[in-house]
């Protein structure tokens, strides 16, 4: 085997993860890779046999705890599923990266009712959860949102506004949705609520993206949607840690995985190109800046891996570890478009063709700069780490409620959310 084709994160794993890996290796080889040219080729729209695959595997509930027929399998064990998956298909990664951080706010602040009655639902991958933070005017500006929702009677509470850009909004079941209860610029006043998909006035807009094909971020339209009280995650005020906790503790890690499988078939499909490619006596991999690309490519890729798997370790252990996660999702994106530009580099004009692996991995890749925050606001974060102002760490907060949900008693699955 060439070096380059080891894995590169071993001493992070253990025998349970390899085996996964081992997993997550048939599933793909059987059922995604056959599957990915078609959805290439369909252009932009929602892919639904991803989620029957998907959910067969029990891999929505990888961060979900057993007693809610969750696999409770940690960060390590996600980021090698969804890079493994989005190896070979990064709108399958990407599928089930979004709900996987739609589960997040009712895994971290969700009541025991609540955890009851949908997590074995997600576990099961019955239901699909998303997180819809982002509006069309505010973007990444959360505490400026606009979305509200004003309390009807003592039966709950109604919301109005837009959500953009939301992962998964015409594939999922309910979405985790943050809105404004109290005047904007007060302290704790976003609250996040479970709305569930089939509720009056809610309206999925499609609006496509330019790759990631079978993956959708669309727009959710909230016209007077009631939800009971019973909906509410967490307590009324806790919008906004629940926006960034899901954000910093599962979407960074999430989206850095994604990242890392486009990466790594970036490089297997350019390392093909260079050495089958004639030129002179030989093939373009004989060229000396031939050659230094290909190693650079190689060198982002050893990092991004080695950073995205030392965070999720890190975060697996308990430990102190926000700066890495930002860093995990920051190294694997600007890697991966780094090492694009060199493929396009090396692909010449065959780079422009449509449905080659290199113009769709350009675009897929440039489109995980964005969600759980662009490059900007990671590095807005990192100078908070390193110069203050001291923010909350919510890997310690992930940790602290982690411990405390496995010391407490044992609880059995409930009844269907619906029934
Ligand atoms: C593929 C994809 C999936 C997504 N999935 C979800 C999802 O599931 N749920 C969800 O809620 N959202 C999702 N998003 C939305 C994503 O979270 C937002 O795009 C992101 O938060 C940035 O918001 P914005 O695009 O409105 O950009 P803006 O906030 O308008 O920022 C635009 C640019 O302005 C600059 N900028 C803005 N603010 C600052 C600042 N404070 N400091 C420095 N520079 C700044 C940066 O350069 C930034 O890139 C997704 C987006 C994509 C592309």
């Amino acid at each position: 085997m060439p070096a380059a084709s080891a894995p590169l994160f071993q001493p992070y794993l253990t025998e349970d993860h390899r085996d996964l890996q081992r997993h997550v290796e048939d599933v793909v080889t059987a059922a995604i890779a056959p599957l990915a040219p078609l959805m290439e080729a369909r252009g932009p729209h929602t892919d639904r046999e991803v989620r029957q695959i998907v959910s067969e595997t029990g891999w929505l509930g990888l961060l979900i705890e057993p007693e809610w027929g969750g696999m409770d399998a940690g960060h390590v064990a996600k980021t090698v599923v969804l890079a493994g998956i989005s190896e070979v298909s990064p709108a399958a990664g990407a599928i089930l990266q979004a709900s996987i951080l739609g589960a997040a706010p009712i895994v971290e602040r969700g009541s025991e009712e609540m955890r009851r009655a949908w997590l074995p639902e997600i576990a099961a991958g019955r239901v699909w959860p998303t997180i819809a933070v982002t509006e069309p005017e505010t973007g990444s500006h959360v505490q400026g949102m606009t979305t509200t929702a004003r309390r009807r009677g003592r039966s709950g509470f109604v919301i109005e506004g837009e959500k953009d850009l939301i992962g998964n909004a015409a594939l999922g079941d309910v979405h985790c949705v943050v809105a404004r209860t109290g005047k904007p610029g007060a302290p704790r006043s976003l609250t996040a609520f479970l709305v569930e998909q089939h509720m009056p006035g809610l309206e999925v807009i499609r609006r496509p993206l330019n790759g990631l094909h079978g993956f959708g971020a669309d727009e959710l339209r909230f016209n007077q949607v009631h939800v009971p009280t019973s909906h509410i995650i967490g307590e009324i005020g806790d919008g906004q840690d629940i926006a960034l906790l899901s954000s910093v503790v599962w979407g960074r890690l999430n989206l850095a995985a994604v990242a890392l499988g486009i990466h790594r078939s970036l490089f297997e499909a350019t390392t093909r190109w260079v050495s089958t490619r004639p030129r002179y006596a030989g093939h373009l991999a004989d060229l000396e800046p031939v050659r230094r690309r290909v190693a650079e490519i190689w060198h982002r890729l050893m990092t991004a891996e080695l950073v995205a798997y030392h965070a999720a370790y890190l975060l697996d252990q308990g430990q102190p570890c926000d700066a890495w996660l930002i860093n995990s999702k920051l190294t694997a994106v600007r890697a991966g478009v780094r090492s694009a530009n060199d493929a396009q580099q090396l692909h010449g004009g065959h780079a422009g063709r449509i449905g080659t692996p290199c113009e769709q991995l350009k675009r897929d890749i440039d489109l995980i700069n964005a969600p759980a925050g662009p490059e900007d606001l990671q590095l807005k974060r990192l100078a908070e780490q390193a110069l203050g102002p001291a923010r909350a760490e919510w890997s310690v907060q992930h940790a602290i409620r982690r411990s405390a949900r496995r010391r407490a008693p044992t609880v059995t699955a409930g009844p269907d959310p619906a029934s």
